[in-house]
């Protein structure tokens, strides 16, 4: 099967900083990739570059491709990129509030991605509109129409932005921290609610999280991201079973587990270094337990695995496990 998301060697900067490099993954139709990583890895950027919404942060794409569906969506036309974000790709913002106009009712936000994407009436974009609010389980669908953001949860508020990303009839989901605001059990409902409609319509989702606990529940694919590049990238289960590179195990270990005193919980010592500051060698290294002389001086680089996947670690090249 043909991938329909398919990230070449992708290189992303603002200004003079390098602030993603050398990005390659793909995202097959109804799979969920998770893409994960600490704030500062470069998450939010990869999402704003396949949106087409990295010029309004003044960044631009200095090497490789996004191939999307087998086109190249890398230089596309702001007006291009406009068609293609609310329709074929749809976008879930962390915040809702930064997607939901204050002062326009909710039924109108979303009708008016399916009638300008698919130039439906004013009639059949709202009963669009009211069918999808049913299928996110929106109670009392006509009275949340016509109110206004302020007036719902954020629970709520979220499940409105994915009717909104869904109205124009994506193909691909980019989720970028989606239940990062809510409470845990509206989380849970959320995280539920966007891996039924890639079961069910066949779409693909980028999930991009910071929590690995999600990414075990719902993913088939997981991209780790760290500074910027990809350090490894695998199918969920061996990946969680026998992660290849020491910053993947490090964030499995974060994971709250119930047999884990407060106490025990393992953190990851360090952070992100900046990307105007970048240690060489291995991004990882100053934080890295298993570092060797090498990791100090030389970029390893994304290399493929035996059985599945790919993985950037000196230690995948031989060195002591
Ligand atoms: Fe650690 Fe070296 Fe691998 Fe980097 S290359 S993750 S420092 S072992």
């Amino acid at each position: 099967m043909s991938a329909l998301l398919n990230l070449q060697s992708l290189s992303v900067s603002i200004g003079d900083t390098s602030l993603l490099e050398d990005v390659s993954f793909t995202l097959e139709r109804g799979q969920i990739l998770g893409l994960v990583g600490e704030s500062g890895s470069g998450k939010s950027l990869t999402a704003l570059t396949i949106t087409g919404l990295l010029p309004l942060i003044g960044g631009r794409i200095t090497d490789g491709r996004i191939l999307f569906d087998g086109v190249d969506i890398s230089r596309l036309s702001e007006t291009d990129r406009r068609k293609l974000r609310g329709g074929r790709i749809g976008f879930v913002m962390q915040n809702p509030m930064t997607a939901l106009d204050p002062v326009q009712r909710i039924g109108e936000q979303i009708d008016v991605v399916s009638r300008l994407h698919l130039n439906l009436s004013r009639k059949d974009a709202r009963a669009r509109t009211l069918d999808l609010m049913a299928q996110l389980r929106i109670p009392e669908a006509g009275a949340v129409a016509d109110a206004y953001p302020h007036q719902l949860s954020g629970g709520m508020k979220q499940r409105i932005v994915i009717a909104m990303a869904l109205a124009g009839d994506p193909d691909l989901i980019v989720a970028d921290e989606p239940t990062t605001a809510l409470d845990v059990t509206v989380q849970a409902q959320i995280i539920q609610i966007l891996t039924t409609l890639v079961r069910e319509r066949g779409l693909a989702l980028l999930l991009i999280t910071h929590d690995m606990g999600v990414v075990a529940q719902a993913c088939d694919r997981v991209a780790v991201l760290y500074a910027g590049r990809l350090a490894e990238e695998r199918a969920v289960d061996p990946l969680f079973r026998s992660p290849a590179h020491p910053y993947t195990k490090a964030l499995i270990g974060c994971i709250p587990r119930e047999d884990l005193d407060a106490g025990e919980l393992h953190g990851i010592r360090g952070s992100v270094p900046n990307a105007a500051n970048f240690p060489p060698g291995c991004r990882f290294h100053p934080r890295c337990d298993n570092a060797m002389d090498i990791c100090r001086t030389t970029l390893p680089l994304i290399a493929p695995l035996a059985q599945d996947g790919a993985v950037a670690c000196h230690l995948a090249e031989g060195g002591p496990t």
